[in-house]
Order: C-alpha cells, then sequence, then structure tokens
C-alpha cells in the first residue's frame, strides 16, 4: 500500500506530492486526509495523505516507510480536499498553503506545534460496591469514598480532602483516574432573549432566502443600518437548523462585534461555536473539534471561519459584505466570498451578503441579476436615520483648531444632557509626520519608504509598516537645526485635546489600545456602561457597534481615506462615513452626525450626509467606467519583490514587455514604484493587469511563477482583485 503525501514545506518546489510505502502496521489506520510524520531527505516532516493506492508502477523497494500517524479523525474530509484545490488554481499558492491556511493551527501540518488537548481528570470506583465492605479506611479516605459512591468526581475536588489518603486508595487500586476530554472555550450562555417579531420588510426577506432551497442562491441583503439584518439572519438560522441544516456568520472582526455574538449566544445557547482571533491556539483548537463533530450548528467567525468544517451547510451569512478584511492580505490571497460561493455549490446552500452599503461590484452583480436583491429600506425601531452635517474646515474662522466651532457646541450640549458621544478619526499616534520646518526635512522609515508617526505615549518616531522605532527627534539630522514639528494629527492628540477642552470622560479605542487580549470588549462595555461619555477612535468604532446612549457622532477628519492614492478610496469614504453616521440615535433620542472636512464638494462626503447609496453607486460607477476600473475590468497585481534594486527592476521590464505580448486582451500597467516601494528594505516593483476576459491569464501567469521557481534572489507575488491597488 502506497501513501501520496502532500509535505509541510511550502516552497512552490516541493508542492507536491511524494509516496511512501505504509508499513503493515499502519495499514487500518492510515487514511485520506490525516497527517503522518515522513522522512523527507535528512528531515522528519509532517505532511497530509491526499491518496492512497493499493499498487502503483513504483519501485515500492525504493520507496521510504511512513514514520509515523499522527490523527486518528480525518482532518480535512473530501470537501475540504476539493476546497484547498479551488483555493490554488484560484490564487496560484501552493497547495500546502491553501490547506495551511484552512486549519487551525494545533492542525496544520507543521513539525513544531505543541497544542494538546485538554483534559479533565476524574476518580471513579475502581472495585464492585459490595467489595468496600472488605477494606478499612480511615476517616478521610471513607469521606473520598463517599463521594465516589455515586459515580465519578473531579479529581481536584477530592485532592481538597486528602492528597495522600487519595493517593493511597489510587495506589490500592480501590479508586482509579480517567481522563476526559475537555474544551477550554465555551461560549457564555446568556438568557435575557427576547424575541422580537420580525416586520413585513424583515419577513418578506426571510422568506425570499428560504424560497427555494433546490438549488444555491447568492442574496444580496442591503438594508439601512439599523433596519434589522441581524434579526433576519437568526431567524433564517432558526429555520435551517430546524431542517437539520447548519449555519456560518461571518463578522469583520469578532471582537469588534461582541453584541452580535450576544445576540446569537442569548438566542441560540450553546449551539454556536467561536472562531475568534483572540482565543487561544488551544481555544481555537477545542472550537474547532467541536464543529467537525457535529457538536454545534452555527459558527461565528471572522474571514477563515469560512473554512470551518461544517457539515450539512444550510446558509452562509456575510455581515457587512463590503468589508476589505475578507480578503486575505498574505497568501493564499482568497475572498472569502468567492470561498463561500464555492462551499454554498457543494453544499446546495444559500448565501446571504448583508450591507448597508455593498461593495460596487456586489452591487452591480444584484444589478445584473447574478445576486438576487433584497432589500430593507426602513430602521427597524421606527427611528429615522440621524440628520448630519458638514462642516468646511476651510472656512473655519479659529485655524488651527481641531475642532469646529459647530463641533464643539454640540459636543457641550450632548455633555450637558448626559448623552454619549462618538469621535472618529482614521488615523492613529500623536502625529502623522515628523518635519523640520527650516530645511522641509520629513522624517521617513530606513526600512520602508513610509514617514514615520510621532507616538508621544511613549515619545517615539514609529513605522507603521514595519514596527520600526527610534527616539523622537530634537534636531533636524538634515539642517542641524532645533526646528523640528510634528504635523498632522492621529488619536492620541485629539484624546489630548479633548481632555484640555471639556470636562468629559473620554476612552480611546485604536490599534495602541487595544493590544491585550480582551481591550476592545472592555472598551465598548465599559462606554455601553455609561463609565465615559466620549468613546474616541479610528475606523474599529465605526463598525456594527450598538451603543443606544450615543446621540452624537463627529468626524474630526474625513479626509484621510481620500488623500490615499486608490480606485477605492471614495468607496471607502462613503462606506466609512456611512457606517459611523449608522452610530448615531440608535436608542429612545434621535441622533446627529458633524463630519468634518477640508472636501465638502466631495460627492463621497455629500451623498453620505444624505445616505443616498443608489445615487452614491451611479457616480462612483459612472467613474469607475470612464477610468476603466473594476466593477468595469478585473485587476491582477504583480509584484516582483527583491532586496536587489537593479535586479527588481530588470526582472520586472523584462516581465511587463512579455505579459504585453503574450495576453492581448489585456491591458499592462508599469512596472511602477507605488506608495510601499520599499518595505522591510526590499523593493518592490508593481504591475497592473486589467482585463474583461483573458482565457490565457492563469496559464501565463503559472508560467511566469514557474520560471522564476528556482531563482531565490526574486519572489513573484500575485494578487488577483487586489484591495489596496
Ligand atoms: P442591522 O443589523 O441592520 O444594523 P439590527 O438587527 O442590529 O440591525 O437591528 C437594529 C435594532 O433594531 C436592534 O436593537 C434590534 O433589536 C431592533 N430590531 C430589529 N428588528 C426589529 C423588529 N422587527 N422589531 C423591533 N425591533 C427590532
Ligand atoms: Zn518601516
Amino acid at each position: 500500500m502506497i501513501a501520496n503525501v502532500l509535505v509541510e514545506l511550502a516552497n512552490r518546489n516541493v508542492d507536491k506530492c511524494f509516496s511512501y510505502n505504509v508499513p503493515k502496521d499502519f495499514s487500518n489506520a492510515i487514511k485520506v486526509g490525516i497527517r503522518v510524520r515522513v522522512p523527507f531527505g535528512k528531515m522528519t516532516l509532517e505532511g497530509f495523505v491526499l491518496e492512497i493506492v493499493e499498487n502503483s508502477n513504483l519501485d515500492i523497494q525504493k520507496l521510504k516507510d511512513i514514520k509515523e500517524i499522527i490523527d486518528t479523525d480525518v482532518i480535512l474530509n473530501d470537501e475540504l480536499l476539493a476546497l484547498g484545490k479551488y483555493v490554488k488554481n484560484r490564487t496560484l499558492s501552493t497547495l500546502i498553503s491553501a490547506y495551511q491556511t484552512m486549519l487551525p493551527k494545533a492542525l496544520k501540518a507543521q513539525n513544531k506545534t505543541n497544542i494538546n488537548k485538554s483534559y479533565d481528570k476524574f476518580i471513579e470506583l475502581n472495585i464492585a460496591k459490595d467489595e468496600i465492605l472488605n477494606y478499612k479506611f480511615n476517616d478521610k479516605q471513607k469521606a473520598i469514598i463517599e463521594r465516589v459512591l455515586t459515580g465519578k468526581v473531579l479529581k481536584d475536588n477530592l485532592k481538597e480532602i486528602s492528597l495522600s489518603s487519595l493517593n493511597t486508595l489510587l495506589n490500592k487500586k480501590i479508586l482509579r483516574e480517567s481522563l476526559e476530554e475537555k474544551y477550554r472555550y465555551n461560549i457564555k450562555e446568556a438568557n435575557n432573549y427576547k424575541k422580537v417579531e420580525l416586520n413585513a420588510e424583515q419577513k418578506e426577506a426571510k422568506e425570499r432566502i428560504l424560497s427555494d432551497l433546490e438549488k444555491e442562491h447568492t442574496y444580496l441583503l442591503y438594508g439601512v443600518t439599523g433596519s434589522g439584518k441581524t434579526e433576519v439572519y437568526m431567524d433564517v438560522i432558526e429555520a435551517f437548523i430546524s431542517l437539520g441544516k447548519s449555519a456560518i456568520v461571518l463578522v469583520p472582526e469578532i471582537s469588534l462585534t461582541p453584541q452580535m455574538v450576544e445576540r446569537f449566544s442569548q438566542r441560540f445557547k450553546t449551539d454556536v461555536a467561536l472562531l475568534h482571533s483572540r482565543l487561544s491556539d488551544g481555544e481555537k483548537y477545542d472550537e474547532y473539534r467541536k464543529i467537525a463533530r457535529g457538536e454545534v450548528h452555527i459558527v461565528i467567525g471572522a474571514r477563515s471561519a469560512i473554512f470551518a468544517p461544517l457539515k450539512n451547510i444550510g446558509v452562509i451569512i456575510i455581515d457587512e459584505e463590503h468589508t476589505s478584511t475578507y480578503k486575505q492580505e498574505n497568501n493564499p490571497k482568497y475572498n472569502a466570498i468567492d470561498i463561500a460561493i464555492e462551499r454554498c455549490k457543494y453544499h446546495r446552500a444559500q448565501l446571504v451578503l448583508g450591507s448597508a452599503t455593498p461593495s460596487l461590484e456586489s452591487f452591480t452583480k444584484a444589478v445584473v441579476k447574478k445576486y438576487e436583491l433584497i432589500e430593507l429600506k426602513k430602521r427597524a425601531n421606527k427611528m429615522s436615520l440621524p440628520v448630519v452635517s458638514i462642516v468646511d474646515m476651510n472656512k473655519e474662522s479659529k485655524k488651527g483648531s481641531y475642532f469646529s466651532l459647530e463641533l464643539k457646541s454640540e459636543i457641550e450640549k450632548c455633555l450637558a444632557n448626559k448623552e454619549q458621544i462618538i469621535l472618529l478619526l482614521n488615523r492613529r499616534g500623536y502625529a502623522s509626520f515628523v518635519t523640520c520646518s527650516n530645511c522641509g526635512y520629513v522624517s521617513k522609515c530606513p526600512n520602508c519608504d513610509i514617514t514615520l508617526t510621532y507616538h508621544k505615549s511613549s515619545d517615539m518616531e514609529r513605522c507603521h509598516y514595519c514596527g520600526f522605532a527610534a527616539k523622537k527627534k530634537e534636531v533636524c539630522p538634515n539642517c542641524k537645526e532645533k526646528s523640528i514639528k510634528q504635523l498632522g494629527v492621529g488619536t492620541e492628540r485629539i484624546e489630548e485635546e479633548l481632555n484640555r477642552l471639556f470636562n468629559a470622560r473620554v476612552i480611546r479605542m485604536d490599534l495602541d489600545t487595544t493590544s491585550t487580549k480582551g481591550a476592545h470588549e472592555k472598551i465598548i462595555s465599559a462606554f455601553r456602561n455609561f463609565q465615559y461619555d466620549i468613546l474616541l477612535g479610528t475606523q474599529m468604532i465605526a463598525k456594527g457597534l450598538d451603543f443606544p446612549g450615543v446621540t452624537l457622532v463627529g468626524v474630526i477628519n474625513a479626509d484621510t481615506q481620500l488623500m490615499i492614492p486608490n480606485f477605492r478610496s471614495s468607496e471607502y469614504t462613503f462606506q466609512l462615513l456611512s457606517q459611523v453616521a449608522g452610530r448615531s440615535g440608535r436608542g429612545e433620542k434621535p441622533g446627529k452626525v458633524i463630519i468634518q472636512t477640508f472636501n465638502s464638494d466631495h460627492y463621497a462626503i455629500k451623498l453620505a450626509k444624505e445616505h443616498n447609496y443608489l445615487e452614491f453607486f451611479k457616480r462612483e460607477m459612472k467613474i469607475r467606467k470612464e477610468l476603466n476600473y473594476p466593477p468595469y475590468c478585473y485587476i491582477v497585481s504583480i509584484k516582483v519583490i527583491s532586496k536587489d534594486y537593479d535586479l527588481a527592476k530588470k526582472e520586472s521590464y523584462s516581465i511587463a514587455i512579455k505579459l504585453k505580448e503574450n495576453l492581448k486582451s489585456t491591458v499592462v500597467l508599469g512596472p511602477s514604484i507605488g506608495s510601499t516601494f520599499m518595505i522591510n528594505k526590499t523593493y518592490r516593483f508593481g504591475i497592473i493587469l486589467k482585463y474583461k476576459k483573458e482565457d490565457n491569464l492563469y496559464p501565463y501567469l503559472e508560467k511566469v511563477l514557474a520560471y522564476y521557481l528556482s531563482n531565490d534572489k526574486i519572489k513573484i507575488d500575485i494578487d488577483f482583485n487586489p484591495i489596496n491597488s
């Protein structure tokens, strides 16, 4: 018997199966989809068994033996095995990296992982009850025996009586120890569940999603913020569970949506598993096994939860479907929506993409009827959408202040009424760049071609790309004058200003204040419990949070994203402003939103003020058409990366020329150097492909990859439908 094994090395050269002989002892235990340990050159590696064959024309004598079988249960079932191949083909990644990305750390093929199951130790009787009379016990021993007489007891509870007596009884084999697997994480059961009756719009949405279960459909649930999408999701899931099916719910990031999780646990109790980026590796392993064993029907998680080994999936829900985090930025650069579509085909399941501001790509698919559009036009609690006003910061009389007169007076009013405020500034740190007012010198990262951000709390200049940090400069390294200034504004400086200007309790939420486990949840619940008046933060506060006490949302500077050269900048600005505006007035009192900007005429800002997604879609589509950008075409970004500048440059030019020759229906742009030209001391030249239909694309790009396969000075990075270029 021969097993074909895909080993753990991520190198493209070894991304194929190697054949091993299966020793007789293993012939019962060997299965497709488990991990084994195999000799590989001088190393021992782990790998996945992808195939088992009885005979082959290979010379069995020459094959090495499998050393060890790691798993008893299959890790990659047939569906997941096929899904990995789909990921590889779609992203041109290696097959091994596709499988590795699908699995939690404990189940990856990695010789070094050391994450074990966790067990509870129990003590039980090892003799028949009537034999007890044959023994003589002291008092402590008696107490122990009494406890176990009716069944097994946690060892820890008996230790408290007397460890030495317990050990004596164990040694005499009167008692025995048994191990039981335990889960390190269990969702907190919540009880205060109030069932809401769906309104007419919501009911219609639910019925549409359940209307045809014979085949798979993709529904775009386009509903304004607060229209009750989450209630629809839960009702739909309940219906599928009653049909014996299961559900995956993807959210942008769990720690930012604790309320969503809470609502699910109120309604579905412990039928929910969470795949949470902040769970420990052991906890993730336990949640994963719970899912694989079919012990829960619902999985909630971020992007990678799309690979959860649920069986019999009835529905996959992707909330805030426009969010860029559904696209993985490392290899394999997959998009969770594509994976969801593929899984829905396999399970004949329904896919629901929910958003108040769908991505242009998704809404276009709804327009051309590839997706089915379902609309929720009204807020569920009958509140109207908040009133938004735009403040033109060019016209502010008191130049240099971060707060307009209007925002300042609204903040004061709110504080006086004991109402809460959310302030958004999508830039962390204290000052966004450090410059010399004498010679114009700008402080840049030595590893990356990026300006450094000044952080006051640590008094350091930091690179937000590679983490480089240096002490604040007092003297300009260029002209030696003492004229260094920190310009631009980040959340840290606004926090300082708020404390200076207002008598308010301020809490800041950005990457710097949320680096520890549970930090998000703590901030969110403290603000929800009115321990703070003002929540200040970056875009992480804009996502689905529901704070009934908030009546004012202020955007300190709506222009941060517009300054970034990316064809999606307007779309991202519109989405962010709409989303953060939706945080206002979710309780009893109506909400207000103030957007400060230097671009008050920009359509993304004006239309966000009017909550007019459809008009934004029209305007933006016109521009995309004129400039030939998605959704009017597809984009591939190719990066030619090397530590050697000249080599990267030379090879990128030669690749671009060959692409032009070979891809006749494709526009080839570049090579060019972008805003992230140098990162971590490596240079990257970018080539952009734009095409509508190009049959030769995948085969040709595979050729390019193969050509550089053995060249370890050059790395080729390919990103289909990139988010950031
Ligand atoms: P979305 O996910 O679209 O932002 P939610 O599902 O969070 O909206 O609903 C917003 C608020 O309205 C929540 O507090 C929710 O409990 C409430 N809500 C939703 N549907 C109804 C309904 N049919 N009747 C009463 N309240 C509802
Ligand atoms: Zn850097």
